[in-house]
């Protein structure tokens, strides 16, 4: 198939789950859903996991039987991890799932995945799964291969690029690029001025910006130090970063459809067509 061939969707980001904090359920929650952060990259034939919340459960089915998924993590916070065991396709023999994320308060990606996949947290650790599940360190830069592997630059594969951002415990911004496309993911980093300026280069231009907006202004005089942004925040840094498309992820949960929809008023006028992200979003790169 040519590129020209192929449709628009070949290359998108899939909404699995754009809920922060806490995964939410019922009617109030039913358009922008009540998932926790988990985002499907594709560009063609190549594919990325971002981050294991909730929303990893809603895998779509044609995935389920790829022989391998790559999947990495911003950071290992509980609304970002705990979609891991349950998820469909680890419970599949034969399937093999390469997580990379990085060392944080002295543990490496393993050993803070343990730590909430173990008894008497849950009943049984990542080598009971019947998936084959492999940790890595989370590089600096590197190129993901078609294998879910690290990839030569001569081999290629999805180009990923990594920035430290301001989190308690930490957290890394993500960038992956391929065949011109290119997308960020931004949740969990409070974009203070220390890290603004190199934030704004590290998204420049990029196909799709996803940046944390957890907050109204009255909350985000009481939440300030929790690691996120106000959504006005997200709006004006997804503005000036030259993003082609934006959405604002990590929703507070409680904040129902109608606050958002209320709240998509006030970043509609900074930003036109930063919207709030939906579970269930398909956005073409
Ligand atoms: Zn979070
Ligand atoms: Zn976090």
């Amino acid at each position: 198939m040519t590129n020209k061939q192929r449709t628009r969707t070949d290359y998108a980001a899939s909404i699995l789950g754009a809920r922060g904090s806490m995964s939410v359920g019922g009617g109030a929650y039913s358009e922008y859903g009540g998932a926790t952060t988990c985002v499907l990259v594709r560009f063609a034939g190549h594919t990325a996991l971002l981050d294991a919340g909730t929303g990893l459960l809603n895998l779509p089915a044609e995935l389920l039987t790829a022989p391998s998924l790559p999947l990495l993590l911003t950071h290992a916070h509980a609304d970002h991890l705990l979609g891991l065991p349950l998820c469909p396709y680890v419970m599949r023999r034969g399937a093999r799932l390469e997580i990379y994320g990085r060392t944080r308060n002295g543990l490496d990606a393993e050993t803070q995945a343990r730590r909430l996949l173990s008894p008497p947290l849950w009943p049984v650790g990542p080598e009971k799964l019947p998936a084959e599940i492999a940790f890595h360190d989370l590089p600096d830069e590197f190129y993901l291969g078609a294998d879910s592997r690290a990839a030569s630059r001569e081999t290629g594969g999805i180009h990923v690029k990594t920035m430290e951002g301001e989190h308690p415990n930490g957290v890394s911004l993500l960038r992956l690029e391929r065949d011109g496309r290119s997308v960020v993911l931004m949740t969990d980093c409070t974009l203070t001025e220390r890290v603004w300026g190199d934030a704004l280069e590290f998204a420049r231009g990029c196909s799709l910006l996803l940046c944390d907006g957890q907050y109204g202004d009255d909350e985000w005089r009481v939440c300030s130090g929790f690691g996120h942004n106000s959504w006005k925040t997200a709006a004006r840094f997804a503005r000036e970063c030259g993003a082609r498309n934006a959405r604002i992820i990590h929703h507070d949960p409680f904040h129902t459809d109608a606050i958002l929809n209320e709240a998509a008023h006030e970043t509609e006028e900074i930003c036109p067509g930063c919207a709030f992200a939906k579970e269930g979003e398909v956005i073409a790169l």
